[in-house]
């Protein structure tokens, strides 16, 4: 009888136990990427985060939030959009209050690039780990007939990615794989280009975002087969910042928080309240976001830019 109740007593113990750890791991936002504005200058018919509001937080708040979430265990911030150089300012600020102020271990930002001025990275780029800029193609014609184009995208990926050579600032491009670019071979320019990193992502239907014509975007005439998306990646298998990042991959795995502080839940449901009002934890617990994903697809990896004096940046020495 003894060694019955001491049996179902442990078995208690470790389904506690399990519990707690299983919940303590699934609630830490190692890593957040805080789409603070919707709004973009550029009309990409794929955009799964399209402009459905206009709102944008007072610095202030974003910077509450900011604390809060570094208190919770971020390590990581991504600043998005939208496109995040629409508001330079409120950006600058807030990158200089998460390196200086939070001590972030990095500080990332994903731009289309048509905003990026060299002043801006010369004021705040010694608190930039890294700057990624998004570029599906190198025929300017293909960027312009998917939306992010305006005739001078690759140039302007060009100079970004001096500037971000000058700064000591790692330099990243996005490329979303689609019905467009699929058959494209861009190993020459990204040869040339020499990013850290070069992530693929396959176009990706969201729903309520880009998954109907009454959307602001019907990302559907633009979707890929797998087999095509995995000749794109092999194709390029010679690049060694490639990353492949399939929908399997994407789907769930970005920890999210919106233009209110809210995190968005990766099952379709209605997102959590903001982060101001509930605190974190709270705010985590209420949406569905795959941790493992985040893992499998090399969410956490070597996110710093190199140790150097900022005297040594703000002279703009070029290492
Ligand atoms: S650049 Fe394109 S994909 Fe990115 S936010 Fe703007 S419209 Fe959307």
């Amino acid at each position: 009888m003894a060694s019955i109740l001491f049996f179902v007593v442990l078995t208690i113990a470790v389904a506690v136990l399990f519990k707690f750890y299983h919940a303590r791991s699934w609630t830490r936002p190692v890593a957040v990427n805080y789409h603070f504005t919707r709004r973009c200058n550029k009309t990409c018919g794929f955009c799964f985060h399209t402009a459905t509001t206009s709102h944008i937080e007072p610095l202030d708040h974003a910077k509450k939030g900011l604390l809060l979430l570094k208190q919770a265990g971020m390590r990581k911030i991504n600043f998005a959009g939208g496109e995040p150089f629409l508001y330079s300012k409120f950006l600058g600020d807030m990158i200089d209050f998460c390196k200086e102020d939070l001590r972030l271990e990095s500080v990332s930002i994903v731009t289309n690039g048509s905003l990026v001025k060299e002043s801006f990275l010369k004021k705040h780029g010694f608190n930039i780990d890294i700057l990624a800029v998004s570029c599906d193609s190198f025929d300017e014609a293909t960027n312009i007939e998917i939306g992010r184009g305006s005739g001078n995208q690759v140039p302007q990926l060009y100079k970004i990615g001096s500037w971000c050579r000058q700064y000591g600032i790692k330099f990243k491009i996005n490329t979303v794989v689609c019905r467009l670019n699929y058959q494209e071979d861009m190993n020459q320019q990204i040869d040339a280009l020499r990013p850290f990193r070069w992530k693929c992502f396959q176009v990706l239907i969201v729903a309520g975002e880009n998954d109907s014509n009454g959307t602001l975007r019907d990302g559907r005439k633009f979707l890929i087969t797998d087999q095509e998306y995995r000749n794109f990646c092999e194709r390029h298998g010679q690049q060694k910042s490639l990353i492949a990042e399939s929908n399997r991959l994407m789907a769930k795995s970005y920890l999210i928080l919106d233009e209110y502080l809210r995190f968005l839940d990766r099952d379709g449901r209605q997102p959590s309240d903001s982060i101001l009002q509930i605190g974190v934890q709270k705010a985590l617990e209420s949406v569905y976001w795959d941790e493992r994903a985040f893992r499998d697809r090399g969410g956490i990896y070597d996110w710093s830019r190199r140790v150097e004096s900022c005297s040594e940046v703000k002279k703009g020495l070029d290492w």
